[in-house]
C-alpha cells in the first residue's frame, strides 16, 4: 500500500466513516456505486475488488464477466448529504481485467491515455467547464404537458426570496465542502435555468467533478423538494442546457495557448488545436451530443452552435475564444460550446483533447474566424467561408462516428463497439415512435 492509500484508511477510522462507495462510470456516463464496509477497503486497494461487468452496459461480453474495481485514493471524500454519524465516503475508481491491466472498457482509461498522450508531448491538460441545468418542481409533466420550472426568471436575474438562489447557495456549498471550487453561479436564459462553473482543473480531475456534481445538483434539488434535470433540451421554446468548457495546455508553468505577439494572443499551438477541434467535431459528436434529445438543442437556437466556425467574441461559434487580457497569459483558454449537460465527460473530454493534440502533431491550419453570426448567413454564404453543420440527428451523428478511425482509435475497439451498439438501438427505439407533434400536425390534415 502506498501513502495515500494508507491516509485513506486512517481518515475512515478517525471520522468514523460507515460506508465507502465505489463510483465508477458506464459508457454512456451513467454513475454506478457499490458501498463498501470499511473493513474491505485495503482489499480493495491491494487486490480490487471483484465485480461481474457483464451486466454493466457497455463493458464486457458475458463469456469474460469478471473485472476488478481498483479505487483511486487521490479521489477520497466524504459525502455531505449523509449526516454526520456513520458517515458515507465515496472514491472514483480504475477498472482493472483480472489480470490487473486496465480494463478496454474503462472511460476514465480512456481519458487517461489521451492525458499520458499530451504528457508526452509536453503538455498538462487543464479544464473548466460551465454546466447548465433546469431547476423543475418535479420530474412530472404539469396538466400542459411541460415539464414545470420552478420560476420564470431569466439571465443573470436575481430572484428576491427565489429558490434557485437558495438552491444555488446551498450546492455551490455543498460542492466545496467536497472539494470541487466553484467560479461562478447565475440564473440562465430558461425559465428554471441555472449555470454553476466550476473551476480549472486537470482534465481527469474535471471529469470526476462532474460526475460528482450531477449527483450533488440532483441530491440538494430533492432536499428542497425540486427536481434538476441535465436533459439537454427539455423545452422546445426556451434555450437547451449544454455544458461549454475552456480547454488550456500548460508546458510546465507556462500557458502554450498564449502568444503576446500574435493579434488576437494566440499561439499556434492555439490555432492548431482550435483546427483540431473543428476539423473533428462532425465524427465526435456522437459522444459531445450523445442522445436523440441532443440534436433539439443543436438545432433548436438559444444560442446553442450548430455548425462548424470559430470566433472571439461571437455566441454562434462551435469555438470561441475568450478575449483575455496581455497581463492574464496564463488564463489563455479556448471554448468548446457544443458540449451539452449530459455528456460522459470521460470520452467527450478525450476526443476533444485528443483532436487538439492531433491538431498540433499534425500541424492543421486554422480556418478564418466567423465574424457574422453563422445561423442568419445563407446557406450558400456558409459553404463558401466553410461552415458546415454539424449532425442534424443521432443517425446522421451515428454514421459519422461508425466510418471514424479516429474515434475509434481515441475511444478504445471495445467502448467503441459498446457505446455505438448502444446508441444505434436508441435510435431504432426513436425512430420507430408516433410523436404528440406528427399527431397534431397529420391526424386531422391527412
Ligand atoms: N444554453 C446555451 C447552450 O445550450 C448557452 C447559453 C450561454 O451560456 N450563453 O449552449
Ligand atoms: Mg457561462
Ligand atoms: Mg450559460
Ligand atoms: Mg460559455
Amino acid at each position: 500500500m502506498d501513502r495515500q492509500q494508507d491516509a485513506v484508511l486512517r481518515t475512515i477510522e478517525d471520522r468514523d466513516v460507515r460506508f465507502v462507495r465505489l463510483w465508477f462510470t458506464d459508457v454512456v456516463g451513467t454513475l454506478k456505486s457499490v458501498a463498501l464496509a470499511p473493513a474491505e477497503v485495503e482489499s480493495a486497494f491491494t487486490e480490487g475488488l471483484g465485480f461481474d461487468g457483464s451486466s454493466i452496459d457497455g463493458y464486457t461480453r458475458i463469456s469474460e464477466s469478471d473485472m476488478l474495481l481498483q479505487p483511486d485514493p487521490a479521489t477520497f471524500t466524504i459525502l455531505p448529504w449523509r449526516g454526520e454519524q456513520g458517515q458515507t465516503s465515496r472514491m472514483f475508481c480504475d477498472l482493472l481485467t483480472p489480470d490487473g491491466a486496465p480494463a478496454p472498457a474503462d472511460p476514465r482509461h480512456a481519458l487517461r491515455r489521451v492525458l499520458e498522450k499530451a504528457s508526452d508531448m509536453g503538455f498538462s491538460c487543464y479544464t473548466h467547464p460551465e454546466i447548465e441545468f433546469y431547476l423543475l418542481k418535479s420530474s412530472e409533466l404539469g396538466p400542459d404537458g411541460q415539464p414545470q420550472p420552478v420560476d420564470t426568471a431569466g439571465y443573470f436575474d436575481h430572484v428576491p426570496g427565489g429558490e434557485a438562489q437558495d438552491f444555488r447557495r446551498d450546492a455551490v456549498t455543498m460542492l466545496e465542502e467536497m472539494g470541487i471550487s466553484v467560479e461562478f453561479s447565475h440564473h440562465e436564459n430558461g425559465p428554471g435555468q441555472n449555470e454553476i462553473d466550476l473551476r480549472a482543473a486537470d482534465a481527469l480531475t474535471t471529469a470526476d467533478n462532474i460526475m460528482t456534481f450531477r449527483t450533488v445538483v440532483k441530491e440538494v434539488a430533492a432536499q428542497q423538494g425540486s427536481y434538476a434535470t441535465f436533459m439537454p433540451k427539455p423545452f422546445a421554446l426556451h434555450p437547451g442546457s449544454g455544458m461549454h468548457t475552456h480547454f488550456s495546455l500548460f508546458e510546465g508553468d507556462a500557458n502554450a495557448f498564449y502568444d503576446p505577439a500574435d493579434e488576437f494572443r494566440l499561439s499556434k499551438t492555439g490555432r492548431s488545436f482550435i483546427a483540431g477541434l473543428l476539423r473533428h467535431s462532425e465524427e465526435i459528436s456522437a459522444v459531445t451530443h450523445q442522445f436523440v434529445n441532443s440534436y433539439k438543442r443543436l438545432w433548436g437556437g438559444g444560442e446553442a452552435p450548430s455548425y462548424v466556425s470559430w470566433g472571439h467574441n461571437n455566441r454562434s461559434a462551435l469555438v470561441r475564444v475568450p478575449l483575455y487580457k496581455p497581463d492574464k497569459a496564463g488564463s489563455a483558454r479556448i471554448e468548446y460550446r457544443g458540449i451539452d449537460a449530459s455528456a460522459n465527460p470521460y470520452l467527450t473530454y478525450a476526443l476533444l483533447l485528443a483532436a487538439g493534440l492531433k491538431g498540433i502533431e499534425e500541424g492543421y491550419e486554422l480556418p478564418e474566424p466567423a465574424s457574422d453570426d453563422v445561423s442568419a448567413l445563407s446557406p450558400h454564404e456558409r459553404r463558401v467561408l466553410g461552415h458546415t453543420p454539424l449532425p442534424g440527428t443521432l443517425h446522421d451523428a451515428l454514421r459519422l462516428a461508425e466510418d471514424s478511425e479516429f474515434v475509434a482509435s481515441v475511444l478504445g475497439e471495445h467502448v467503441f463497439d459498446a457505446f455505438l451498439r448502444h446508441k444505434r438501438q436508441e435510435w431504432d427505439d426513436y425512430r420507430v415512435e408516433v410523436t404528440p407533434y406528427e399527431l397534431r400536425r397529420y391526424l386531422s390534415a391527412l
